[in-house]
């Protein structure tokens, strides 16, 4: 490619930064600001014009723009920015992003593949301009975020989310693919939108669903056969089944299930650290119990196991509240993935009078349910507990089950406290604390990475204990000092690089990696992390 063609390639371009022979030999000469630029100074610039915007969804949209026209800097200015950048290009901005998106659609981004295109998908797939794929994430937009059901405006999630794998795993941004299924929206306001983008018919759903999911799947590994599928944001109605489905078929996982509980059993890790005490020995009461929180629950039973207990004991450390209340073995239908928590109880409504009765020494918050945690709440916890640990993971921030500050307020400065979205440090009688993200961000782009570098042939339940424990390894005693249970995100990209390592030792132990062992495997995982600078 040359000339203003070469300047017009998003992925290829570097803008202002072709040198002078560069520019003759391209057919540049004229076509850009005469004095030659470099990556740093484009870095710089950008991150002023970032910075003069006010709301985080016009810098969004800025950002978005940067990225088509030069992606190699957008991934620059999102390394070196991380903190500042990862909300975003991810949760929270991420979530309006996605619900004004047919609004602002402006450039190609992912393929989008249609119920209608049933029968065909060979075809389109052959459409994406990558000709190698090592990694999809794919949607099929029915439960984004906590919103809902945002049909093929959900594409700004697997966008996002496969941005995510390269800024903070190095995972090649030119052999991912984000892929958005339209299945219709039972959403009322967008099926009566001129705007909207997707197909205008309710959701399909039944054998028709299946039938399409599976040839997703075999026309994807047609092509690639060993490409990474990781599923985000399905609705409950599905999640679990796809997974079941084909878990052990491809090397395929579910973040929001798989992922969310690798790094809430970080948190806690590091929150046993902080209270000097055994993960065998809380109680956990968890504030929903959809795909989130009972993919929490399964994995924090099975790190229980780890320190000796049987899983029957520790599932009876475990207890769900949904939105029927405590989910009790005496519901008369209850869904697959909550039954193992049922416990042999009364029937209880209300969360607070729960926490009395069960005296759990954790609460989890993973219902989208925005100010559950309440002050009695809290307060009840803070009685019972001397270290009372309290996860207020819900996303966006307006869905969190409280704050930061009410959390450390409400319990005189002794919660243990972990949120969904970015909460600004607290001042509490002279303390500061630190919340930190439970933010899946820490494990999944190194599980991606070494999936993809281990050329693993699936993703068993051990690999997400890995990355929890690596993850909580990484912090620090200055992190646990000021309440943090994660540590810097600016330390991604290490943490990334441990978390694929610690996986690819892990698969060729147990045999399901398909590559030959490395002399050196932090050396082999390194020298495959993508770097944005112009080659
Ligand atoms: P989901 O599968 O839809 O589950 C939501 C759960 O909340 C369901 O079990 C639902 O009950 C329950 N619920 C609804 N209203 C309730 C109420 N009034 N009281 C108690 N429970 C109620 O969604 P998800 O994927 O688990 O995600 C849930 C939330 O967690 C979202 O806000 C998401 O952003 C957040 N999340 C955060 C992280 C993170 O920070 N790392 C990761 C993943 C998810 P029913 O089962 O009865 O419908
Ligand atoms: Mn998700």
């Amino acid at each position: 490619l040359k000339g203003a063609a070469l300047l017009q390639n998003g992925v290829l371009s570097k803008g202002t930064a072709y040198t002078e022979q560069e520019r003759a030999e391209l057919g540049l000469r004229g076509l850009l600001p005469p004095v030659p630029s470099n990556i740093r100074l484009q870095a710089e610039a950008m991150i002023e014009q970032l910075r003069s915007f006010d709301t985080p969804y016009q810098k969004a949209l800025f950002l978005d723009g940067l990225r088509a026209a030069n992606e190699t800097l957008f991934f620059r200015l999102v390394m070196d920015y991380v903190e500042e950048i990862l909300p975003l290009v991810y949760t929270p901005t991420v979530g309006e992003v996605c619900q004004k998106y047919s609004h602002l659609y402006r450039f190609p981004r992912g393929l989008f593949l249609s119920i209608e295109d049933k029968g065909h998908l060979d075809e389109l797939i052959a459409n994406a301009p990558q000709q190698e794929v090592d990694m999809i994430v794919v949607t099929d937009g029915q439960r984004i975020l906590g919103l809902g059901d945002l049909g093929v405006n959900g594409m700004g999630i697997p966008v996002g989310k496969l941005g995510l794998y390269t800024a903070c795993a190095g995972v090649d941004p030119r052999r991912t693919l984000p892929v958005t299924l339209d299945v219709g929206t039972d959403t009322e306001r967008y099926l009566s939108d001129p705007l909207y983008l997707g197909h205008k018919h309710k959701r399909v759903s039944g054998k028709e669903y299946d039938d399409f999911i599976e040839e997703f799947f075999q026309a994807v590994h047609k092509r690639w056969p060993s490409c990474v599928v990781q599923f985000e944001d399905f609705g409950n109605n599905h999640a679990f089944d796809l997974l079941e489905r084909y878990r052990s078929r491809y090397c395929c996982y579910n973040d929001d299930i798989q992922g969310t509980a690798s790094i809430v059993v970080a948190g806690f890790f590091s929150a046993m650290k902080a209270k000097n005490s055994r993960l065998s020995d809380e109680k956990i009461l968890f504030l929903g119990a959809g795909e989130a929180a009972t993919g929490v629950a399964n994995l924090i039973a099975a790190a229980m196991t780890e320190t000796g207990i049987s899983r029957e004991d520790a599932l009876s450390r475990l207890y769900l509240f949904d939105s029927k209340g405590l989910v009790t073995s005496g519901r008369e239908t209850l869904a697959r993935h909550k039954a193992p928590f049922a416990k042999d109880l009364e029937p209880c409504t209300d969360f607070e009078e729960c926490i009395r009765r069960i005296r759990p020494t954790a609460i989890v918050g993973l219902s989208a349910q925005s100010g559950a945690f309440t002050e009695s709440v809290v307060k009840a916890m803070a009685e019972i507990n001397e270290r009372p640990i309290i996860f207020a993971l819900s996303n966006p921030t307006s869905k969190a089950e409280c704050t930061a500050e009410q959390a450390y307020t409400w319990s005189d400065g002794r919660a243990l406290f972990s949120c969904g979205s970015p909460f600004s440090p607290v001042t509490y009688k002279g303390k500061t604390f630190v919340p930190r993200q439970g933010n899946n961000s820490y494990v999944f782009p190194g599980i991606g990475l070494g999936a993809i570098l281990g050329r693993c042939k699936e993703l068993g339940e051990d690999v997400f204990l890995s990355a929890a424990h690596t993850c909580a390894d990484m912090v620090t005693p200055e992190d646990l000092a000021q309440g943090s249970l994660y540590p810097s995100l600016t330390r991604v990209r290490d943490i990334s690089l441990a978390v694929a390592v610690n996986i690819i030792k892990l698969a060729l132990r147990n045999g399901t990696a398909q590559i030959e062992q490395p002399a050196d495997i932090v050396q082999y995982v390194k020298d495959r992390m993508y770097v944005p600078d112009y080659e």
